[in-house]
């Protein structure tokens, strides 16, 4: 199937590991043009090499810290600048810390509250003037299972996450008629550093890796975590021409951990 990205501009919130670079990458392979970004520069550029060696693709690799005005402002302005807009936003982020309600303090929620609603916030906020004027684009949201069931020992996610989706419901009709979609994703668990430093290190590692996550691959139905590619796949999908009557919709991507009917 052609997606029609060909030549698209997408950017992807912190993106040079992990989900981010799964989604990057698989736009990439769509022929999509992608703004990756995270703060070590190092990794960026690693990471830029591996997607333009794959794919061919024109990637810019922008360093900025996603938690903050000017980090937000600093990547879509570098991307319109290079790329002459934004038809695809895929909103990323670092993710709130961990931790139970007992344990945590007013700073813990407004770091989480900085990392995860107000970079959802600002990121849709400073492309959708670009996006309005070209009557195009998509808005894919990472969030989690938490959006639609509490995950165990991580509560501001829990406490934040499902906000994001009032938010996109809210928001979306307005969207809707200058050709915009919205949408969230809601990754399980997926094989990227969040879960364990070791992973995406290679063969060696990954056998300490697969001994470390067997528990927690055990208690999922398909048996075991996500690979970031998949998460891509259904990103690449709601970015692409055919998902246009898709919008203010939750795709929950965790093989099959979630138990509720809908
Ligand atoms: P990851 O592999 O640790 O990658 C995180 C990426 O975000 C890196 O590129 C990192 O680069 C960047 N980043 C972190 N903080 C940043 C900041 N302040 N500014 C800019 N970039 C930043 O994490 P992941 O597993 O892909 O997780 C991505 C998101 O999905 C998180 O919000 C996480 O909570 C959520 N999620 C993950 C899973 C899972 O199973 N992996 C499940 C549910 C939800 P730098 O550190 O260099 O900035």
């Amino acid at each position: 199937m052609d997606l029609g990205l060909a030549g698209k501009v997408a950017l992807v919130g912190a993106s040079s590991k992990g989900l981010g670079k799964g989604s990057a990458l698989a736009l990439a392979q769509e022929g999509a043009r992608v703004t990756i970004c995270a703060r070590t520069l190092e990794d960026l550029r690693v990471t830029a090499g591996e997607i333009e060696r794959e794919t061919g693709a024109e990637v810019l690799a922008v360093q900025a810290d996603l938690t903050t005005p000017a980090g937000v402002q600093k990547v879509v302005a570098e991307t319109v600048a290079r790329f002459g807009g934004v038809d695809v936003l895929v909103h990323n982020s670092g993710g709130p810390g961990l931790g139970r309600f007992a344990d945590l303090t007013d700073d813990d929620w407004r770091r989480a509250l900085e990392a995860v609603t107000l970079n959802f916030v600002r990121f849709v906020r400073e492309v959708l003037p670009h996006m309005r004027q070209q009557r195009w684009g998509r808005i894919i949201g990472i969030q989690s299972t938490s959006v639609k069931q509490p995950v165990d020992g991580i509560d501001l996610s829990n406490g934040l996450r499902p906000g994001i989706a009032g938010l996109m419901k809210a928001i979306m009709p307005g969207l809707a008629k200058d050709g915009i979609t919205i949408n969230l994703v809601l990754p399980g668990s997926f094989q990227t550093a969040r879960i364990s430093p070791e992973a995406g290190r290679g063969a060696e590692s990954d056998r300490a890796l697969q001994a470390e996550l067997a528990p927690l691959a055990a208690a999922i139905p398909v048996g075991r975590l996500g690979d970031p590619m998949e998460l891509g796949s259904l990103v690449a999908f709601l970015a692409s021409e055919q998902a246009a009557y898709i919008t203010g919709s939750v795709y929950q991507i965790d093989g099959g951990s979630i138990r509720s009917n809908v």
